[in-house]
């Protein structure tokens, strides 16, 4: 795949970028003999070790810090999950109460804000709409 670029100190080349998490524009900035060891993003202009290519499928696997799982963990210790309320955007929601979400899941809510509830759930955060009546 880098065979097909001019891969030189100062070159441009399409590598992952963990910060943008994705494939960009990179600007070589060190090599080693043949190998390119890091890059500049062209996009957030930071400096990373060059990985190669990353598959997007993997890229996005690598996207779930491990904190947030360990977070939802944490946040359900000590939680009666048999008392999770269904979670349906007409229905109000309290901090610290655990909802049983029919896509996403058992979550618990972090915040409530006006009609919203942030809710952690097993892999990331997410935002719903609260006590809407309909
Ligand atoms: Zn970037």
């Amino acid at each position: 795949m880098i065979s097909l670029y001019a891969v030189r100190t100062g070159g441009e080349m399409d590598a992952f970028c963990t910060k943008c998490d994705m494939n960009l524009g990179h600007t070589i900035i060190a090599m080693i003999g043949p190998k390119v060891v890091k890059v500049r993003c062209n996009t957030c202009q930071g400096h990373h070790s060059f990985r190669g290519d990353q598959p997007l499928a993997k890229a996005a696997g690598v996207a779930k810090p491990k904190a947030v799982v360990l977070g939802f963990e944490d946040r359900l210790k000590g939680r009666t999950i048999g008392a999770a309320r269904q979670y349906t955007p007409k229905e109000y929601f309290r901090i610290d109460d655990v909802i049983s979400h029919p896509t996403f899941g058992m979550g618990v809510v972090i915040a409530n804000r006006a009609d919203k509830i942030d809710v952690v759930f097993k892999a990331f955060e997410k935002t719903l709409v609260n006590g809407k009546a309909s």
